[in-house]
C-alpha cells in the first residue's frame, strides 16, 4: 500500500469513536436511544428559504459555475445584515468572501496564516478543527483552557509572553461550543489589546450568535475592533435558519485576511451553488420570525433539560446562548465512563467533554437538538440514575 502523507498521522484517533461502539451495542441490544450527541438543528429549515431555493434553482443561470467569492448581491445581503445586526459596516467588495459552510473557512484559515513552526492559540475544549487544521498546516497549537473558574474565558495573562510573541492567529467563539458560555464586552477589548501588542490576527467563530436566550444578544468582535484592524469572523447559516445541510458561511472583517483567505480558496473551491446564495440572502434580509420562533423552542427546552438534570443531582448552569448545556460528570467518574453508564442504563447518548480536548474532561455535553416529548422521557429515566 501507498503510504499516506504523513500529515495524515498528525490527525489524532476520533475521539467519539468508543461512544459510537456504545451506542451500537445498545442499538443491537433494542435500548430505544435518546440521543442528545448531535449538534444539528430537528426543526426544518423555514419555508420563506425552502420557497425562494424552489423559484431560483429552476434558474439555468444557477446552473454555471459561482463567482469565487461569493455574488455581489449575497456579499451585500451580509453587509446589510451586519448593518442592522451589529450596527457594522463592512464593504462587500472586500470585507466579505462567501464560504461553504463556516467550518471550511475556518478550515482554511490556518493555510493562510500558518507555517511549519508558527503557533495558534486554541481554546480548550473546543471545535475540533481550530486544532486539528492548524496542526496540518504544519503549526503548533497553544491550548487556552477554558474552565468555571475562568467562566470559560481564555485568561491571556496566563499565557507565556513567549508564546504570544510567537503567535500569529487566536480562535475564539461565543458564544461558545461546547461549554455555553459567552463572552462580555470587556473580554473582547482584552482580546483586541493582546491581538494589537502581539501582533495577532483574531479568528472569532461566532456561529452562535443569533442563538441567545433571556434577552441576551451576542455582539460582533468587529463593534470592538472598529477598524478591523486585528479580526476577522466566521458567520454561519446552519444554526441561524436550520441549514446545516445547506453548506453556506461567510467571513468578515479585516480587508487582508478576507482577501488572504479568499486567495487560498480560489485555488482549492470554487464558490457556493448559486441557488444556495439566493436562498440565503432570503435567509439575512427576509422575515426573521423563525428564529424568534426557534428561539423560543429551545430556551423551553434548555430549560427542561435543565430542571431535570439539576433533579437528577447533576451540576449544571443555564446558558445564556447556544443549544449546548454543559454539565459537570459526577465524583469517581470520568467524561467517557458516565457517558457509557447512560448509554447503558439510560439508554441516553450524551457527548463526553473530553472530546473537545482535555479540559472538557469531567463534563458532558448536551445538545437541546430533540423535541420536547424525548426530552421529558429522558427526565423520566433520568430519575432511576444511581451514581
Ligand atoms: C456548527 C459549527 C460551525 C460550522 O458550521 P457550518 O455548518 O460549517 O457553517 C462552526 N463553529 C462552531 C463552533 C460550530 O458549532
Amino acid at each position: 500500500m501507498v503510504k499516506p502523507a504523513s500529515r495524515i498521522e498528525t490527525i489524532p484517533p476520533y475521539l467519539f469513536a468508543r461512544i459510537d461502539k456504545k451506542k451500537e451495542e445498545a442499538r443491537k441490544k433494542g435500548i430505544d436511544l435518546i440521543d442528545f450527541g448531535i449538534g444539528d438543528p430537528d426543526i426544518p429549515t423555514p419555508s420563506n428559504i425552502i420557497e425562494k431555493m424552489r423559484e431560483v434553482v429552476a434558474d439555468p443561470k444557477n446552473h454555471r459555475y459561482p463567482s469565487y467569492e461569493g455574488m455581489f448581491e449575497y456579499r451585500k445581503a451580509v453587509a446589510d445584515w451586519y448593518a442592522t445586526r451589529f450596527n457594522v459596516e463592512l464593504n462587500p467588495a472586500d470585507e466579505i468572501v462567501a464560504l461553504i459552510g463556516s467550518k471550511e473557512g475556518i478550515a482554511h484559515m490556518p493555510w493562510a496564516y500558518i507555517e511549519p513552526g508558527d503557533t495558534a492559540l486554541i481554546p480548550s475544549p473546543g471545535y475540533p478543527v481550530y486544532k486539528i487544521t492548524t496542526l496540518l498546516a504544519g503549526g503548533s497549537a497553544y491550548l487556552m483552557p477554558l474552565n468555571e473558574e475562568n467562566g470559560f474565558l481564555p485568561k491571556f495573562d496566563a499565557i507565556p509572553a513567549s508564546v504570544l510573541e510567537k503567535a500569529k492567529i487566536m480562535f475564539l467563539n461565543y458564544p461558545n461550543n461546547p461549554t455555553g458560555a459567552h463572552a462580555d464586552d470587556e473580554f473582547y477589548e482584552q482580546a483586541l489589546s493582546v491581538a494589537k501588542k502581539y501582533d495577532i490576527l483574531i479568528c472569532h467563530d461566532a456561529a452562535y450568535s443569533e442563538i441567545a436566550y433571556d434577552g441576551y444578544k451576542p455582539r460582533s468582535i468587529l463593534e470592538f475592533d472598529k477598524e478591523k484592524r486585528y479580526s476577522v469572523e466566521f458567520h454561519s447559516l446552519s444554526k441561524t435558519y436550520c441549514m446545516t445541510g445547506w453548506r453556506i458561511g461567510f467571513v468578515v472583517g479585516n480587508r487582508d485576511a478576507v482577501q488572504n483567505l479568499g486567495k487560498l480558496k480560489t485555488n482549492i473551491d470554487s464558490g457556493v451553488f448559486q441557488a444556495i446564495q439566493y436562498a440565503a440572502i432570503e435567509a439575512l434580509n427576509g422575515p426573521q420570525d423563525s428564529v424568534e420562533q426557534m428561539k423560543k423552542v429551545l430556551q423551553k427546552r434548555r430549560d427542561m433539560v435543565v430542571s431535570g438534570l439539576m433533579a437528577a443531582g447533576i451540576t449544571v448552569k443555564k446558558p445564556l446562548a447556544t443549544f449546548y448545556i454543559w454539565a459537570k460528570v459526577p465524583v469517581g467518574y470520568s467524561s467517557a465512563d458516565f457517558c457509557e453508564k447512560l448509554i447503558e442504563e439510560q439508554g441516553i447518548v450524551v457527548t463526553p467533554g473530553s472530546g473537545f480536548g482535555d479540559e472538557g474532561e469531567g463534563y458532558f455535553r448536551i445538545s437541546i437538538t430533540i423535541g420536547e416529548a424525548r426530552i421529558e422521557e429522558a427526565i423520566q429515566r433520568l430519575k432511576s440514575l444511581h451514581f
